[in-house]
């Protein structure tokens, strides 16, 4: 079992309430594969940097056990660049500045090595990067999930709905899920977006959970009450690695197993928005994740009280 993880790695810098960073390392693929890591020993990952981005974090990914063999160093080159600013109410933020550098021309290149990888996730980036390497890949993986967001879908819909039509998991947010299915109700617009193509769908739903569908089946997972949200970039992302780490690590696909990796990856993302970046995630233990885990259980667990009259 391998998984691959296929995402931006990137410089952010992030405004929020309680503070400012300069030029902190972010990026989808990076939070994707850190939290992974905690439940995966062989992965890889696909992106490009440039010659700025510090050698000292592809040692510190390479020693939480990530393949970096995927990720093009280019000479010359700026490492994507973002920039963001929360409002108050820390749910929703404003892009101040993108700059592609190295990803507006990035042509993902598939080691040898990454061709057995079992497990997929591509996080997000524009759409026919992500179906490329899907098409790269000689043997498909036993699972592929994807990550999107509301930029592809006003200038790519047609890339985006063929890369759709191709994955197992979408995981997508709830203002996403309503403009891809054209539905208000997520009910509808779950039915909608499977009949696109992924039979699983994830819609989240910020500091409110995620819900999970397969089939005729729902789940609902909270997101854990934090005293304290300090910075929201990258939960999302996080919440995907969890995910599919622990898919990949279980290597077990029923619904049982689904819900189990909902729970997972919200407790991953639980810790991602307590410090700037990636920070947080860079200094939990196995421990934290099982008391972590350990207080979603005891959150929406009741007993049933069944009144007969
Ligand atoms: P999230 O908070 O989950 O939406 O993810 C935030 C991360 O996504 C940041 O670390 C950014 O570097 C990265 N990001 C933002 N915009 C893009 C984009 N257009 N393409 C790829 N990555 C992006």
């Amino acid at each position: 079992m391998s998984l691959l993880t296929v995402g931006s790695v990137a410089f952010d810098a992030i405004e929020t309430p309680f503070g400012k960073t300069d030029k902190i390392v972010g990026g989808a693929g990076t939070f994707i594969a850190i939290a992974s890591s905690y439940f995966v020993k062989d992965q890889n990952i696909i992106s490009v940097v440039g010659d700025d981005f510090p050698q000292q974090t592809l040692e510190t990914l390479n020693n939480m056990g990530i393949n970096t063999e995927g990720l093009q160093i280019k000479n010359g080159e700026k490492t994507f660049f973002w920039s963001g600013k929360y409002h108050n109410d820390m749910n929703s933020r404003d892009t101040l500045i993108t700059e592609l550098n190295v990803l507006e021309n990035f042509d993902p290149i598939v080691p040898e090595s990454y061709q057995d990888s079992t497990y997929l996730m591509l996080g997000n980036l524009s759409p026919s990067v992500q179906s490329t390497v899907i098409e790269r890949l000689g043997n498909r993986p036993k699972l592929v999930a994807m990550d999107t967001m509301n930029f592809w879908m006003d200038i790519a819909i047609d890339d985006l709905k063929k890369t759709i039509s191709m994955v197992d998991v979408l995981i997508i947010n709830d203002e996403e899920a309503r403009q891809l299915s054209g539905e208000y109700s997520l009910i509808k617009a779950s039915g909608v977006i499977r009949n696109m193509g992924p039979k699983i769908l994830i819609i989240k739903k910020g500091e409110h959970g995620a819900l999970l569908f397969q089939e005729d089946e729902v789940f609902f997972a909270p997101a854990l009450p934090l005293e304290e949200v300090f910075d929201p970039t990258g939960a999302g992302d996080t919440f995907a690695g969890g995910f599919m780490g622990y898919l990949a690590s279980t290597e077990d696909l029923s619904f049982e197993n689904l819900k189990r990796a909902v729970i997972y990856g919200s407790a991953m993302a639980s810790f991602c928005v307590e410090k700037f970046g990636t920070e947080k995630l860079l200094e939990i233990t196995q421990n934290d994740i099982l008391a972590r885990v350990g207080r979603f259980v005891s959150l929406s667990n009741f007993d049933m009280n069944v009144l007969v009259k």
